[in-house]
């Protein structure tokens, strides 16, 4: 009803223990529909053109940047060519190549060989101070331009954290961006545990730290990159419609309508089913204690109330479970 899926009791039951909501951060915490801001081309080449062989390199590309590249391209009417040799390497960027020119877009790490002068990193420290992340295009091993995107902080973000730290719950950040933008988007939401930079197997490595530290974490993410955490968390949570196949697929619990309000109410729906369920038990394990106790102690049931006793009592577990439909 409110748009949540379980994929079986037990991820219900696992949920309630958590002690830890690690997010993802783009796409999961913030919107995931980001818009280029700032189109700075850098060597001899006009800022339109940056624009063209950027978004035609990341045509083929599935991530929320690349998208975004596409459709600030689309809006100015800008013709795009297909690439070739196209390579995405997920949580970094992708490589490809048009008329023989061979292009790498991404994070400063794609760029590790490149040389990057100092007034050009001072501006990138800007942008990612306002919390947009920075992309780096380069052009047979010359930097030629920089794109930045930003993505706004779902409405909700704020009240979700809050209302989890008020579960007594920690709740971290695990993004592949860089440590000033995961920053300056966990202040926004009031996430101070902030871990940056994270490639999809150390996004791994953090879930266990997490989990070795505190107990049980709920991983949530939406993409390719974040499956292998939500598979290494107690509870792996993937965004529904705006999240990757893949991200669904290695979840244990789906947000249908991508409202992250209901973690929370996954989190407490899941205390109170395993409230429930132990009342239930203890109830109906009373219950034959109490009738098989007075069989003995003279016969005070016979057969007859012993059957319509124990059955009752199934009939009173099963109406103290639907309680939880309320
Ligand atoms: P997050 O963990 O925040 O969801 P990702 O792990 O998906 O982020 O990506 C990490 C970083 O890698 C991005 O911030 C971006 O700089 C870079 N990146 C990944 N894919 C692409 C792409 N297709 N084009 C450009 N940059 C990319
Ligand atoms: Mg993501």
């Amino acid at each position: 009803r409110k748009g949540v899926l379980f994929k079986g009791g037990v991820h219900l039951e696992n949920v309630s223990g958590v002690k830890v909501v690690a997010f993802d951060k783009t796409g999961t915490l913030t919107s995931g529909k980001p818009k280029v801001m700032d189109i700075i081309a850098l060597k001899n080449i006009t800022d339109l053109e940056l624009l063209r062989v950027s978004a035609s390199i990341e045509t083929l590309s599935q991530h929320p940047i690349a998208k975004a590249i596409v459709q600030a391209a689309n809006e100015k009417n800008i013709s795009l060519e297909r690439p070739k040799e196209l390579q995405a390497i997920h949580g970094l960027g992708v490589h490809g190549s048009l008329k023989g020119i061979a292009y790498k877009i991404g994070k400063l790490e794609m760029l590790k060989d490149i040389a990057i002068e100092k007034e050009h990193l001072q501006k990138v420290d800007e942008l990612e101070e306002q919390g947009k992340t920075v992309i780096f295009v380069a052009a047979n091993g010359q930097l030629i331009g920089l794109l930045s995107i930003q993505d706004t902080i779902r409405p909700q973000a704020k009240k979700v954290v809050d209302e989890l730290k008020a579960m007594g719950i920690k709740v971290a950040l695990l993004t592949g961006d860089s440590e000033t933008t995961g920053k300056a988007v966990g202040k926004q939401a009031g996430i101070d545990e902030v871990y940056a930079e994270l490639l999809p197997e150390q996004k791994v490595e953090a879930v266990k730290k997490l989990e070795s530290r505190y107990g049980k974490v709920a991983m949530i993410g939406d993409g390719v990159n974040d499956a292998p955490a939500l598979a290494a968390a107690s509870v792996g949570i993937a965004m529904g419609s705006g999240g990757t196949d893949v991200a669904m697929e290695t979840a244990d619990i789906i947000l249908m309508a991508d409202n992250i309000e209901n973690i929370p109410f996954a989190i407490s729906l899941g205390k109170r089913t395993n409230r429930v369920v132990k009342q239930n038990v203890v109830f109906a394990i009373a219950v034959v204690l109490t009738l098989v106790t007075l069989n003995f102690i003279g016969g005070v049931v016979n057969l007859p109330e012993g059957v319509v006793g124990h059955e009752g009592s199934t009939v009173l577990v099963i109406l103290s479970g639907l309680r939880l439909l309320r």
